[in-house]
C-alpha cells in the first residue's frame, strides 16, 4: 500500500511551497486510499522551535491536510537512529573518521586550487591504524565507489549521479547526533515510505539517500522532486512578494479550499480546468502531470478562486470561517444577524473574508461615523421629509420582512414622487453608514427593527 509523508523542518510557519508538497502528498495517498504521515525534522536544535511546530499544525489543520500518522518527531528517535549507526559501523557500511577540521581545510584548498569539486578523499576509510583515544571521531557512510544511481523521478524523469561524485558522507557527528540526510534515510525506511513527494532542491541529497537505504536493504521509494515556486518577478518565492505564510492566507480572507486549488493548479494541469474540488483532486492529480518547471505564483488567480469558493461554496462552511474574521474585529457574531444569512447577503461582492467582515461590522456593531463622502452625497436636508416619514411606516409594519420592508420603501418613494434611489441610498448611509451595502430590505432585515429605528433616528437629529 502507498505510504507518504510530509517532513517538515520547524523553522519558521508553513509557507506555500511547503503547503503544496504537503498538498502533493496528501493527494497521492488519499488517491490510492493509502497512508499519510507527517514527520517533523527537528534535529536541528537551534533552528527548530515549538512555535513553529505549533504554525505548522495549525496551517495543516486549517487546509484539511489530515495525516493518517504523526506527528512522528526526529528528536525523539534519537536512540533509533544511534542503533542504526552501531549496526552500519559493524557491518563495515560505515567507518569512523578522524580526520581533523585542518587536514579537511587543506584538502578542500587544494582541490579548489585544481578547480576540483571538494569532497572527502577517504582518508579514513580503510581503518585508522592507531587512533588517537581522546578524539571524538564522526561516523562516515561507505558510498559506492563506482557505479551510478538512476532516480526515475515522476517528476523530473531519469536522473543519473556518478557515485565517483559522491564522497563519503558524515551520519554522526563528533557529539554522535545524527545528520540530516541520514535522519531522513533511517525514518523513510523505519515508516515504509514507497513515494517521497518534495522540493527539488532535495534532488541533489536522493542518490546518497539511495546508496545508503539499499546498503540497509531496503528497497528505496520512488523519488517526485517538484520544482520551486517564484513570485510573479521571476525569482524565488519570498516575503517580499507579499504573503508565503499559509495562515497569512487564512487571516487576509481566504477559503482554504481557494488556497489548495490554486496550489494544486501550480505546476499541474488537467486540460483547461481551473476550478477543482478537493474530491475532484482527489480522482484527478497525478504527480506524473506536475510540469518540471518552476511555477510563478499569480496573487490574482488565487484572489479569483477565492471569490469562486465564497459565491459557490456552502454559506454554513463559509460563515464558519466569516466568524473567525469578525471575532478577530471583536465581534461576537451572537449580538448581530446569523452569520450563514450575512454570507447569503453579502457574498457577490466579496473578494475575501476579511473584507466581507468589514463590511458587515454594522450589522453588529454601531459605527462611529458615516462615511464622509457618502454622507455629504446622500444625507441631505432635503431626505429628512422622506426618511421621516419611513421611519414611521417601518415602526409600523405587522411584521419585519423583506416584502413589507420594500413595500415600505417603494411607497414612501411614490408619495414623495421620488426615485426609488433617492430614498434607498439616504436609508443605506442612515443604517450602514456608507452607500453600499447589499440589496436594502435584505440589509434591513438583517439589521433588525430596533437598530434600524435607531439609526435613523440619529441620522434624522
Ligand atoms: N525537512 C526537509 C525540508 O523541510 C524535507 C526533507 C524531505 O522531504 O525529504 O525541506
Amino acid at each position: 500500500t502507498i505510504r507518504t509523508r510530509f517532513a517538515p523542518s520547524p523553522t519558521g510557519y508553513l509557507h506555500v511551497g511547503g503547503a503544496r508538497t504537503a498538498l502533493f502528498s496528501w493527494l497521492y495517498a488519499r488517491k490510492h486510499g493509502g497512508t499519510f504521515i507527517l514527520r517533523i525534522e527537528d534535529t536541528d536544535l537551534e533552528r527548530s522551535t515549538a512555535e513553529s511546530v505549533d504554525a505548522i499544525l495549525q496551517g495543516m489543520t486549517w487546509l484539511g491536510l489530515e495525516y493518517d500518522e504523526g506527528p512522528f518527531f526526529q528528536t525523539h528517535r534519537f536512540p533509533r537512529y544511534k542503533e542504526v549507526i552501531r549496526q552500519m559501523l559493524k557491518e563495515g557500511q560505515a567507518y569512523h573518521c578522524y580526520c581533523s577540521k585542518e587536514r579537511l581545510e587543506q584538502l578542500r584548498a587544494e582541490q579548489m586550487a585544481r578547480k576540483e569539486k571538494p569532497r572527502y578523499d577517504g582518508k579514513c576509510r580503510h581503518g585508522v591504524s592507531n587512533p588517537p583515544t581522546d578524539a571524538s571521531p564522526v561516523v562516515r557512510f561507505k558510498n559506492p565507489l563506482d557505479g551510478v544511481v538512476v532516480v526515475e523521478d515522476l517528476v523530473r524523469g531519469r536522473v543519473i549521479f556518478q557515485n565517483s561524485e559522491l564522497d563519503d558522507l558524515i551520519i554522526a557527528r563528533g557529539d554522535g547526533s545524527p545528520t540530516y540526510n541520514f535522519t531522513v534515510v533511517v525514518d523513510d525506511m523505519d515508516m515504509k515510505i514507497t513515494h517521497v513527494i518534495r522540493g527539488d532542491d532535495h534532488l541533489n541529497n536522493t542518490p546518497r539517500q539511495m546508496n545508503m537505504l539499499k546498503a540497509l536493504n531496503y528497497a528505496p521509494p520512488v523519488y517526485a522532486h517538484v520544482p520551486m515556486i517564484l513570485g510573479p518577478d521571476g525569482a524565488r518565492l519570498s516575503k517580499r512578494h507579499g504573503a508565503v505564510s499559509v495562515m497569512q492566507y487564512r487571516d487576509d480572507g481566504y477559503l482554504p479550499e481557494a488556497l489548495l486549488n490554486y496550489l494544486a493548479r501550480l505546476g499541474w494541469s488537467h486540460g483547461d480546468q481551473e476550478v477543482f474540488s478537493i474530491d475532484e483532486m482527489i480522482k484527478l492529480f497525478d504527480v506524473t502531470n506536475v510540469h518540471s518547471s518552476a511555477a510563478a505564483f499569480n496573487p490574482e488567480k488565487l484572489m479569483w478562486l477565492n471569490q469562486h469558493y465564497i459565491k459557490s461554496s456552502d454559506p454554513r462552511h463559509v460563515a464558519h470561517h466569516l466568524s473567525h474574521h469578525l471575532g478577530k474585529l471583536g465581534i461576537d457574531p451572537a449580538t448581530g444577524p446569523d452569520p450563514v444569512e450575512v454570507v447569503t447577503a453579502q457574498r457577490e461582492r466579496a473578494k475575501t473574508l476579511a473584507e466581507m467582515a468589514q463590511n458587515s461590522l454594522f450589522f453588529y456593531r454601531d459605527f462611529e461615523q458615516y462615511e464622509a463622502k457618502d454622507a455629504a452625497a446622500h444625507l441631505k436636508p432635503e431626505a429628512g421629509k422622506p426618511l421621516t416619514e419611513l421611519r414611521a411606516r417601518l415602526a409600523a409594519l405587522p411584521q419585519w420582512e423583506a416584502a413589507a420592508i420594500h413595500a415600505a420603501v417603494a411607497g414612501v418613494a411614490e408619495a414623495e414622487g421620488l426615485k426609488l434611489g433617492k430614498i434607498a441610498q439616504p436609508l443605506r448611509v442612515a443604517v450602514a453608514g456608507r452607500a453600499v451595502s447589499p440589496p436594502i430590505d435584505v440589509t434591513l432585515t438583517l439589521l433588525g427593527r430596533e437598530k434600524t429605528l435607531e439609526r435613523l433616528d440619529a441620522a434624522l437629529e
